[in-house]
């Protein structure tokens, strides 16, 4: 039984959330070991629990996703916070424009936040998210961590307006927040293929000729404007 009433928008987001996680891990767009998506409805959050990934796999039903209020206090859904819970809280009190927000491990984006390298646009669908920072290191569910991802967003407000922006996390993982959930999963799909476009041009040119190809992208965009 749920502890409050929730709204039909809540409900929606809810039922959203589940779906989006199921579709995350089918498309290797987060793994087993993590990941977590969020939606604020008002003042209110809905939020994957903890071990959405390693427990559940990503099968989640509506139900299971928690609702909390801006401070992370429980309202309805059965088991605990996710470990970057606090990110998503600080990202919604911070960036009023960004109503979802998807922290995952994207199987792609992994190499380049190990190599601890940012992620430039190589495609004319993802120059809208700029070359994708990386933060400073900070453990998972440190208080610094919300701090380092909150940072990398600053000055991003436009992107997140239109669509969507976006952090690398060393070692871990990218943080994208958005205008809503459909945008904000969109602009992480969008992020992964064009850092395995990326990877993927070594085999068949430079890495020197495609910063000349992703120049003449913006150039050949910057001409038909
Ligand atoms: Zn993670």
């Amino acid at each position: 039984m749920p502890m409050v009433e929730v709204s039909p928008a809540v409900e929606q987001a809810r039922a959203q959330i589940a779906a989006i996680g199921r579709l995350l891990y089918e498309r290797r767009l987060t793994d087993a070991a993590g990941g977590n998506i969020s939606v604020r409805v008002g003042d209110l959050v809905c939020l994957t629990p903890r071990y959405s990934g390693s427990k559940r796999r990503w099968q989640l039903c509506p139900d299971d996703v928690l609702v909390v209020d801006l401070e992370g206090n429980r309202l309805a859904g059965e088991g605990d916070l996710s470990r970057e819970s606090k990110v998503h809280l600080r990202l919604y009190r911070e960036f009023p424009d960004g109503t979802a927000v998807i922290h995952a491990h994207p199987q792609h984006v992994l190499v380049f936040c190990v190599a601890r390298q940012p992620i430039p646009p190589v495609l004319e669908a993802t120059l809208k998210f700029g070359t994708i920072p990386v933060i400073p290191f900070a453990p998972a569910h440190s208080a610094d961590l919300a701090e380092f991802v909150a940072q990398g967003l600053r000055g991003q407000e436009a992107r997140i307006r239109k669509q969507a922006a976006a952090v690398l996390a060393p070692w871990h993982g990218i943080f994208c927040i958005g205008k809503d959930l459909d945008a904000t999963y969109d602009a992480v799909e969008r992020i992964d293929t064009n850092a395995r476009l990326i990877l993927m041009s070594r085999a068949l040119i430079t890495p020197e000729q495609l910063a000349r190809e992703q120049a003449a992208l913006l150039e050949a965009v910057a001409k038909s404007h």
